[in-house]
């Protein structure tokens, strides 16, 4: 049984649907690539599955759990986490928002896992005492993945974290990702950065609101005809 289970999934604005009938499995602590261009309906999925949109029809489970109707804070309850540099509070330093991002930890828990992400993330060790706001953007995505971390979510959902960063960042960032590979989280990452499917587990394709593929990195590269029609690879 997948961790999340999305079945037959029509999401939209007004009546309109954006996402026709989307089928997507995440296994526990894999790494999930979801591939599309802008416009493809990336965004539309991950706000649908953290409760931001209403769903039209379908299902998405968690565990055993159906969400399918659940508000945003019941979902963050159940496991998933919504990866946003919204979440980073610029006037704080460092270490206070990883401290908020563990709020509902104990004491010694919340130390525990800040000396922790402290030792894979070393960037966040040196500017523990300055204000995020003096963070660079690419800095500041690292702290706002490590205060998702914080709260010890299941599944991590990410809106294209390659947006905005300068391609050394983008390396990084995958880096990290692949710390996490083979344990932690499960990670559901919309891109249309095919430099992310490096360390993923299975991806999606997603075009005009429909699954048009799906397998392993593998199995996308052996396929020259959907190489070649999403991603002008030949
Ligand atoms: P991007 O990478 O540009 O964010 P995306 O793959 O995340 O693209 P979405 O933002 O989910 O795509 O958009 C999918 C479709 O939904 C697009 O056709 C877009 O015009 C439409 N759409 C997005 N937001 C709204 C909205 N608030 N109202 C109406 N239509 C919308």
């Amino acid at each position: 049984m997948a961790l999340l289970h999305i079945s037959s999934l029509y999401v939209g604005y007004n009546s309109l649907n954006v996402l026709t009938d989307v089928n997507l499995d995440v296994e526990a602590g894999t790494q999930v690539v979801l591939l599309g261009a802008n416009g493809s309906g990336k965004t539309t999925l991950l706000k649908s599955l953290m409760g931001l949109l209403p769903v039209h029809a379908g299902q998405i489970v968690l565990d055993t759990q159906d969400i399918t109707r659940l508000g945003p804070s019941a979902r963050v309850r159940a496991g998933l986490a919504y990866l946003s540099e919204i979440g980073v509070i610029a006037s704080l330093s460092v270490e206070d928002n990883l401290n908020i991002g563990g709020y509902y930890l104990t004491r010694t828990l919340r130390r525990q896992q800040i000396r922790s992400l402290y030792q894979q993330l070393p960037i966040l060790y040196e500017k523990r005492k300055n204000p995020a706001s003096s963070l660079s953007g690419g800095q500041r995505k690292i702290l706002a993945f490590a205060k998702v971390l914080m709260g010890q979510p299941r599944l991590i959902l990410m809106d294209e974290p390659s947006a905005g960063l300068a391609p050394v960042m983008v390396n990084e960032m995958i880096q990290i990702l692949n710390t996490y590979r083979s344990h932690g989280p499960a990670f559901l990452i919309a891109e249309q950065n095919v430099k992310f499917l490096e360390g993923a587990h299975y991806v999606y394709v997603l075009d005009n609101g429909q699954i048009r593929f799906q397998g392993t990195p593998q199995d996308l590269d052996a396929d020259a005809h959907i190489k070649a029609a999403y991603f002008g690879l030949t």
